[in-house]
């Protein structure tokens, strides 16, 4: 493949794509799962997610809950905000040096003893998974999660090539043996109840459909996954961190999984993006302080572990990934959605995607981190999602890695309006409220009339089809002033 090449414009912070080619403005067809042409409907989605109660209150409690503990781990290090700023510093001198940080990886990898490869998109990195796989005569992979073999749609074509796919993180399994996609880039499961999990295990593995109990249905996943470990010749594993000076891939798990994947087949694969890449060894303390505290609220992960080579008599290959990667760090405004360490902080925090579960995005990533990287795989497809934010910032304030996430989403939408992607209500319903957003007399009496006319409608007026807004919402009682009018009758006269 082309090796990524960025030229340095002098003076500029961020790197310019050779071309000047902007994802934002040509989106590249890829290899990427696009399932149809149809623009994803978030909210469509979300409201058969929101049907289900239960579901609903436990998903909402249990990710702040996450927020929470992310918010007390983080209180605990007083240097928390210099740790934020370094891991940012670090991923931007990485990203603006990229070509020549891969070239050092590789040199040192392959001193190691690893194969490194060249992937420009997913369906280069899917070939070279199943050449690999041919050449062993391997017809099963056991693999550890990794949100960038579901970007490459691996699993599908995979079995297309008579190879079975055994993921072994116990989330992802869940959602594998359900058929459905992870919604989350941490707990790919986390949409589900323990009701759910016990349902579809008894349906796959055969496990007492009464017990529910969260040891019980591990263990169980944990004995039908084990054999197909220890029988495997071939294993997966994604990447957390690429280190240059070392050429090691350091992967950071919590059961293990991932170092059965690596250790126990006599061959590793190594699937990982090229952004993944960090300068020095000494970095990784910056990263993996930041990581798990941001990602579950726990001071480290169970497992950090080092790959530096293949084990004996084995081999270890490494495939590093483009896949539209180069091309967005050419573009102004979205380069630095690259510094995402996949921590799942911006997802713990946003309301919406607390409320609307992460299969509603119908994308790879969902959340507040979705909605800046999967437009640049297909700005059609995807051209509703920049719509489902409060911009609220709170997905930018817990970023580990400082992303100004919130701001990206909102240049998405001004793409996609230059490009007339939303329909055509939403176009004009936001040349409406342009037009009265933009005169602060037409605003103020259009509040004031809304807050004298709100209370005496009758309510089928106010909650019908057409108000998506009040489908399990209830408008406030209005003031009886607005602030603007209270403000000014005291406001002190110069
Ligand atoms: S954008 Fe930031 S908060 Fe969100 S997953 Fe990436 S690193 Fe974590």
């Amino acid at each position: 493949m082309k090796r990524v090449r960025v030229d340095h414009a002098e003076g500029r912070s961020h790197p310019i794509a050779p071309d000047g080619a902007d994802p934002a403005r040509e989106p590249q067809p890829r290899g990427a799962v696009i399932r149809g042409r149809r623009p994803v409907d978030h909210a469509e989605a979300a409201e058969r997610f929101l049907a289900a109660p239960d579901h609903l209150s436990f998903h909402d409690k249990r990710l702040w809950d996450l927020r929470e503990k992310r918010d007390r781990e983080s209180h605990g290090i007083p240097e928390w905000e210099q740790l934020r700023q370094l891991a940012s510093d670090i991923k931007e001198y990485a990203l603006t040096r990229l070509d020549d940080l891969l070239e050092e990886f590789e040199r040192n990898a392959t001193a190691n003893g690893v194969v490194v490869h060249w992937a420009r998109d997913a369906a280069e990195h899917n070939r070279i998974v199943t050449d690999i796989l041919r050449t062993h005569g391997a017809t099963e992979l056991v693999k550890s999660k990794s949100m960038l073999t579901e970007e490459c749609g691996l699993r599908d074509h995979l079995q297309e090539a008579g190879v079975s796919v055994i993921e072994t993180d116990l989330g992802e399994r869940i959602q594998q043996l359900d058929n459905e996609d992870p919604s989350h880039v941490v707990v790919p499961a986390v949409h589900k109840l323990r009701s759910d999990v016990a349902a579809v295990f008894a349906r796959t593995i055969g496990t007492d459909p009464g017990r529910d109990d969260p040891a019980y249905l591990a263990e169980s996943q944990r004995m039908s996954n084990r054999p197909l470990i220890l029988d495997a010749r071939v294993g997966m594993t994604g990447a957390n961190f690429l280190v240059a000076d070392s050429g090691a891939v350091v992967v950071c798990t919590n059961e293990g999984n991932a170092d059965l994947c690596a250790s126990v087949p006599a061959v590793h694969i190594v699937s990982a993006g090229i952004e993944k890449i960090v300068p020095r060894t000494g970095d990784l303390g910056v990263f993996i302080r930041l990581l798990s505290r941001s990602a579950l609220g726990s001071p480290i992960t169970q497992y950090t572990s080092h790959f530096r080579g293949p084990r004996a008599g084995g081999e270890m290959h490494v495939i590093l990934v483009d896949n539209g990667r180069s091309e967005r760090l050419g573009a102004e405004e979205f380069w630095t959605s690259l510094k995402c360490i996949r921590c799942g902080a911006c997802m713990n925090t946003c309301p919406v995607y607390r409320r609307s579960g992460g299969l509603s995005y119908g994308a790879t990533y969902a959340g507040p981190i979705g909605l800046i990287i999967d437009p640049s795989f297909n700005r059609r497809k995807y051209s509703l999602l920049p719509y489902a934010s409060t911009l609220n910032g709170s997905c930018t304030a817990v970023c580990p890695v400082k992303i100004n996430i919130h701001e990206q989403i909102l240049s998405w939408r001004r793409v996609m309006a230059e490009h007339h992607e939303p329909s055509m209500t939403k176009q004009i319903s936001m040349k409406g409220a342009s037009a009265l957003l933009s005169r602060p007399s037409a605003y103020r009496a259009a509040v004031d009339g809304a807050n004298a006319v709100l209370p005496h409608m009758p309510r089928f007026a106010l909650y019908n089809p057409a108000n998506a807004w009040g489908k399990g919402r209830e408008i406030p009682q209005a003031p009886g002033q607005s602030f603007h009018a209270w403000f000014k009758a005291r406001r002190r006269k110069p």
